[in-house]
């Protein structure tokens, strides 16, 4: 038992990690050799109830934090990363939504998440702002209290499958985007005018969805989230958070999925010719130890910004920041090691390593970027504004 956890949190784990032995897991390879959206993994995360993660326990969602969705998403990521980003990308969406929620909004998104029923996911990314996703130009109409949307999203995890999406807009006024006046908003899936771009054919997170969607519909005025303008504090209070815990916790399973695998064939490989293990190598335990020592601090990284973030800790945003670059590197530099150590076998077309290495180079540019992150964290430690 870890000491960060509580007990309920503890039981969410070993519920997990259930859902991730029986259903996740023996899929995994499959999602990623056919690029097929994890369907059966959403599905059992919401029977298991694991899909309210983040929805109010007065809803019988569980009410949990940044800590939590680090360690559930880790779990997954250790099996399935396309499945832990999928999930990911809906508890942070799910986190959103809760956030400021009228009656409607409980009633209508986060009550049927809470009960396994309701997918949701996040629409922030533009072509034209890239990894600026703070900027986006999405037009948001006020048409006599209703909403009229305009613009065009890319990178879509859960694209096209999702029940609903919460879009960020910026404030326009005819054909002008009045500057700076950001706001989310959430579509239903099944809104009229909304046309998806072409299935996603990623190098790494092949069963995600990312897909683009372009964006010209009308919303009832009750769609919008919070007010009009509520951009920094849904930004950094909550988009910010646990999209970091999230990808922190994805990238974390698979470092130390990929050191287990290193491991594991580290111990079985002995050669025919003299009888010597690869265990018995001394430059490959070395390296076992220095990967092991990655993941670790890792993980201790990841947990202490969970758990400070959960708490409010005034020092808790420079290791929430850092904490998915971090993720981000163990698990890239992890794999690749992983792939030295397993030779041949782990080089050959579609292995477990090879997959490990494509998803976890995922890190690297889904924004925020490891080189913005670290931007951001040295601006935090120097109490500079981060933008
Ligand atoms: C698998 C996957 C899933 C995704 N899921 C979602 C999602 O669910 N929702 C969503 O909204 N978005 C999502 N995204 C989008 C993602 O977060 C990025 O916004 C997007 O990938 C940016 O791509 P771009 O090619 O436009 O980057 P560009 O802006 O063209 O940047 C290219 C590269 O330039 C570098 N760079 C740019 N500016 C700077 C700078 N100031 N300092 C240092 N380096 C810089 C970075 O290394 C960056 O990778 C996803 C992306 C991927 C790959």
């Amino acid at each position: 038992m870890d000491h960060f956890f509580s007990p309920t949190l503890d039981e969410l784990q070993r519920l997990t990690q259930r859902v991730v032995d029986e259903t996740i897991a023996p899929r995994a390879a499959e999602v990623d050799e056919q690029g097929l959206w994890p369907a059966h993994s959403m599905a059992a995360l919401g029977e298991a109830g694991l899909l309210g993660l983040q929805a109010p326990r007065s809803l019988g969602g569980h009410g949990q934090g940044l800590l939590a969705l680090g360690a559930l998403t880790e779990i997954i990521g250790r099996a399935c990363p396309s499945s832990a980003l999928c999930y990911g990308m809906h508890c942070v969406g799910t986190a959103v939504l809760a956030a400021k929620a009228t009656p409607y909004q409980t009633e209508t998104y986060l009550k049927p998440i809470a009960q396994g029923r309701h997918i949701t996911t996040l629409a922030l990314s533009e072509r034209g702002s890239g990894v600026h996703f703070y900027l986006p130009a999405t037009a948001l109409h006020d048409e006599g209290g209703a909403l009229r949307v305009r613009g065009t999203k890319q990178f879509i995890t859960n694209g096209g499958h999702a029940d609903s999406y919460v879009v960020s807009t910026v404030t326009a006024q005819g054909s002008e985007t009045v500057g700076g006046d950001f706001s989310c908003v959430v579509l239903d899936a099944r809104t009229e005018g909304l046309e998806w771009d072409e299935p996603w054919r990623g190098f790494g997170m092949r069963g995600n969805s990312s897909r683009a969607l372009r964006i010209d519909a009308r919303v009832p005025g009750q769609n919008l989230l919070g007010s009009q303008g509520d951009q920094a504090w849904y930004l950094f209070e909550v988009v910010t958070p646990y999209f970091l815990m999230a990808m922190a916790g994805t990238y974390l399973g698979i470092a130390g999925a990929a050191f287990e695998e290193a491991a594991g064939h580290v111990r079985g490989r002995r050669y025919a010719h003299n009888g010597e293990s690869l265990a018995d190598v001394e430059t490959i335990q070395t390296r076992l130890a220095a990967m092991w020592i990655a993941v670790e601090k890792t993980r201790a990284m990841v947990r202490e910004a969970g758990a400070r973030g959960d708490a409010a800790n005034p020092d808790a945003l420079p290791y929430i920041l850092a904490c998915k670059a971090d993720a981000g590197d163990t698990a890239v530099s992890v794999a690749n090691d992983a792939m030295t150590l397993c030779g041949g076998m782990a080089y050959r077309d579609n292995s477990r390593i090879a997959q490990f290495l494509r998803d976890a180079r995922a890190s690297h540019v889904m924004s925020p970027t490891t080189d913005l992150l670290q931007l951001w964290t040295g601006r935090a430690l120097l109490g500079l504004p981060l933008l």
